[in-house]
C-alpha cells in the first residue's frame, strides 16, 4: 500500500498566513485536522505581487471580458496575475486538486462578486485563479464545502 500523499493546493490566508489585503488570515482548525491528511502545497498570488496589506482588487466584466482591477485605482492588474498563476501551475503540473479561499478576486470559486465598470455587482463567479485553475482541469473546492468534499 502506498503511503503517498495527496497533494493539493490550498490558499495560504487558509492555512494562517496573514496574507489577506487587510493582513489577516483565514485559517481554521477543523480544516487544519482535515489537511493533515494531504500534502499541502501553498498558494497566494497576489501577496507576492501587492504586498500586504493592500488595496483592494476586484473581478470586473470589461467589454465582455473578466479583468482585475484595484478599486479605487481602477488599474488593470490582470496580466501580472495571470503571470504569476501560470507561473505557479508550470511548477505543480501534476497536482489536480485545490481548496481555495471564498469570494476572493484571485481564489474565489462560484462566490466571487463580479462586478460592472462602476463597481456594481453583477453576480457572483470565479476568481482569476480559480477560472485558471479549473481551465487546466483541476478540481477545485471552494472553502465552505471543503468537509463535505475532503472527509
Ligand atoms: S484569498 Fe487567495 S489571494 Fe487572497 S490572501 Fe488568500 S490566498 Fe492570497
Amino acid at each position: 500500500m502506498s503511503l503517498k500523499k495527496q497533494s493539493i493546493i490550498v490558499s495560504s490566508c487558509l492555512l494562517g498566513e496573514l496574507c489577506r489585503y487587510d493582513g489577516t488570515a483565514k485559517n481554521t482548525l477543523e480544516l487544519s485536522n482535515v489537511l493533515d491528511n494531504y500534502n499541502i502545497i501553498p498558494f497566494c498570488p497576489e501577496a507576492p505581487l501587492f504586498g500586504t496589506p493592500r488595496e483592494r482588487i476586484s473581478v470586473v466584466i470589461v467589454h465582455g471580458k473578466n479583468r482585475i482591477w484595484i478599486d479605487n485605482t481602477k488599474v488593470d492588474v490582470t496580466d501580472k496575475l495571470v503571470d504569476y498563476i501560470d507561473d505557479f501551475l508550470s511548477l505543480h503540473k501534476e497536482v489536480t486538486l485545490a481548496l481555495l479561499k471564498s469570494k476572493s478576486p484571485s481564489c474565489g470559486y462560484k462566490t466571487t462578486p463580479v462586478l460592472d465598470v462602476d463597481l456594481k455587482k453583477l453576480f457572483n463567479g470565479n476568481g482569476i485563479a480559480a477560472q485558471m485553475f479549473e481551465d487546466k482541469g483541476l478540481e477545485v473546492i471552494d472553502e465552505m464545502n471543503f468537509l463535505e468534499k475532503l472527509i
